[in-house]
């Protein structure tokens, strides 16, 4: 709540063009092995919008000394050698936490594969709660990869922080929550219930939260057709169990889960809110840890 409250003034620094010195003289390096659109971008004009400086590594594994044999952990030590924080995107589950191990500079996870997306889950949670006013008394509906989707994963677990949520997570059979992952839900505290039919969205949930299946987890492309696109998010499904305050989330990128005919609707969040605050909670984030703002 502390990040939250720390929003509306990134909001101000960016909206008025405001040059701000939180982080001048730091530099940040952005290490990304996995293809990023938003999250890249956004970690990128964060530091920029707040006066610091990014080395930015794209795709290391063919760019960098990864190409001839490095060691991950000599090239997590290589970066924080010439900067104050290392930002990473990793394809495997617990990167991060390993880099983490490894390294004196703060590591933020950007993503590590099929595990988590902690920055993802703090504005998602920060555009239900600008809705809202609260991240308790909840339900949702997630759908898509339940199973590969690392934002699904850290959303349910940011709003099992918070008292009587209620999350629905629709998906096909193939893609529910893997058996390590329901375990643990269960242990905390969240209402989970799966659900594979349509017939089964509860009807005026506060919030959807559609994503896509995750083609790069998929070993053939014939098992990937086989699961995609079985949820649309179309005008249709929206008269029949949106309510008339249901806000519509989507991490994105998207490909083809959601109908471009729901774009305009005003409860369509994926295109607007959802992705502005996801630079300004980045920048609320840096400056806690790395800009001295209490
Ligand atoms: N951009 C999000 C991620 O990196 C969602 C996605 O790729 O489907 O996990």
């Amino acid at each position: 709540m502390n990040l939250f409250a720390k929003v509306p003034r990134m909001k101000s620094i960016t909206q008025n063009s405001t040059p701000s010195k939180i982080l001048s003289g730091k530099v940040v390096t952005l290490l990304f092995y996995e293809p990023s659109s938003r999250t890249f971008a956004s970690f990128a004009a964060a530091v920029k919008r707040l006066g610091g400086q990014t080395l930015e590594i794209i795709d290391p594994t063919n760019f960098s000394s990864v190409s001839k044999g490095e060691s991950f952990e000599d090239t997590i030590n290589t970066f924080e050698a010439y900067s104050d924080m290392i930002i990473l995107r990793h394809p495997q589950k617990g990167a991060s936490e390993n880099a983490s191990l490894q390294a004196m500079v703060p590591i933020i996870n950007a993503g590590d594969g099929i595990g988590e997306h902690p920055t993802q889950a703090l504005l998602d949670l920060y555009t239900i709660y600008e809705q809202y006013g609260r991240l308790e008394n909840l339900t949702g509906v997630l759908t898509g990869d339940i199973l590969n989707g690392r934002t699904i994963h850290s959303l349910i677990r940011g709003l099992s922080l918070f008292k009587n949520n209620t999350l629905y997570l629709l998906s096909p059979r193939e893609l529910k929550l893997s058996d390590a992952d329901r375990k643990e839900f269960i242990k905390r505290n969240i209402s989970i219930i799966e659900i594979h039919k349509e017939s089964d969205i509860p009807q005026n949930a506060d919030f959807w939260y559609w994503t896509r299946v995750q083609k790069e987890r998929f070993i053939t492309n014939q098992e990937y057709e086989k699961v995609k696109n079985k949820f649309i998010l179309s005008r249709d499904l929206v008269d029949k169990y949106a309510g008339k305050d249901t806000i519509f989330m989507h991490p994105l990128p998207r490909v083809g889960e959601i109908m471009p005919e729901v774009d305009l609707d005003p409860r369509a969040y994926y295109l607007r809110n959802q992705i502005r605050n996801g630079m300004y909670v980045r920048m609320a984030l840096l400056a806690l840890v790395l800009g001295g703002i209490k």
